[in-house]
């Protein structure tokens, strides 16, 4: 396929959907566009706003963290801060959260830190060399998110931005259509619709419309420490599988990922508006740590119990 250059200059970037090949500054520009674009179009703050950036110092949350100090640093109503968790992954997560430090001090942005360490007594190391019978994207992946909700609630923040990009939507949308979780993807998107309950710091993702590549060149031409060593975890999981096989469609027929997250858009508003039958249940406060929870027990209490942690 022939690809219509932006420009005369030294292109970075094909986007054979679009039939454009791009220069350095125009594949920044729109880049930017995009995110505004999202931003505008999910109507993602409001004045008042106090936005916990979760950072993992990966190249997707430093793009976020960065963007916002760039779009609304100058805002005197919006405050923002970065919260990282460092599960304890020796030799993976020790840079990243480096990377995160630097890009904050850089920044001039508040940083909180916390970890499965201080938190449960344990890193997620030592929890699978302790035999634990589960995958460990399932242990640090409940452990995170129930960290992140709760320190952001803690910091008073009244909304968590994550480094979530089309990708990564893409492929939750997918994982919820072949689960049949109805519910989750309802309360999915550039802003989740969390279930009821005031404990849930609403989510909110800026990359929601720029696909993984995209954010990936962007870090790198904006001088971003961009690591690609994967999670010595990673692989072999239920997502690992989905996004492989996206992948290939992606590159049979470039567009299946935009076509993909635009048919769910249209289905969403569709499932907001039947969302009472669709039984998602009530939000209760866990019985041991008084997070919020579907049945008495939160996720994060019932793992950490059967590991004898807590
Ligand atoms: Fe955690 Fe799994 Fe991601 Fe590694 S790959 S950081 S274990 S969720």
């Amino acid at each position: 396929m022939t690809l219509k250059p932006c420009c005369k200059k030294d292109k970075v970037f094909n986007r054979p959907h679009e039939g454009r090949s791009l220069c350095r500054d125009h594949f920044m520009e729109s880049f930017e566009k995009t995110v505004k674009r999202t931003i505008r179009k999910n109507e993602l703050f409001d004045s008042g706003d106090k936005i916990a950036v979760a950072l993992s110092g990966g190249k997707d949350s430093s793009v976020v963290l960065y963007l916002l100090k760039k779009i609304l640093g100058e805002r005197r109503d919006i405050e923002i801060a970065a919260l990282s968790i460092d599960e304890g992954i020796s030799g993976y997560r020790d840079p990243t959260i480096q990377d995160a430090k630097d890009l904050c001090e850089e920044l001039d942005v508040e940083h909180i830190i916390v970890s499965f360490q201080e938190e449960f007594g344990e890193t997620l190391d030592e929890i699978k060399k302790s035999g634990a019978p589960l995958g460990m994207c399932t242990y640090c992946g409940v452990f995170r998110r129930y960290l992140m909700n709760r320190e952001a609630r803690k910091w008073g923040a009244t909304k968590l931005a994550v480094g979530h990009n089309l990708d990564d939507e893409v492929q939750s949308a997918m994982m919820n259509y072949i689960n049949g979780d109805v519910g989750r993807l309802r309360r999915s998107g550039a802003k989740t619709n969390n279930p009821s309950g005031g404990k849930f710091v609403p989510r909110i993702k800026p990359l929601f419309d720029c696909p993984e590549r995209e954010v990936g060149l962007y870090a790198i031409l904006r001088g971003f420490e961009v690591r690609f060593d994967e999670c010595p975890n990673f692989g072999g999981s239920f997502r690992s599988r989905v996004r492989e096989f996206i992948n290939d469609m992606e590159l049979e027929s470039p567009g299946t990922k935009y076509s993909i997250l635009r048919g769910f858009e249209k289905i969403q508003p569709l499932l907001d508006e039947n969302k009472e039958k669709l039984d998602e249940g009530e939000v209760v406060d866990c019985e041991i740590c008084a997070e919020p929870s579907s049945d008495g027990l939160c996720k994060a209490c019932e793992l950490a119990q059967k590991l004898g942690i807590i």
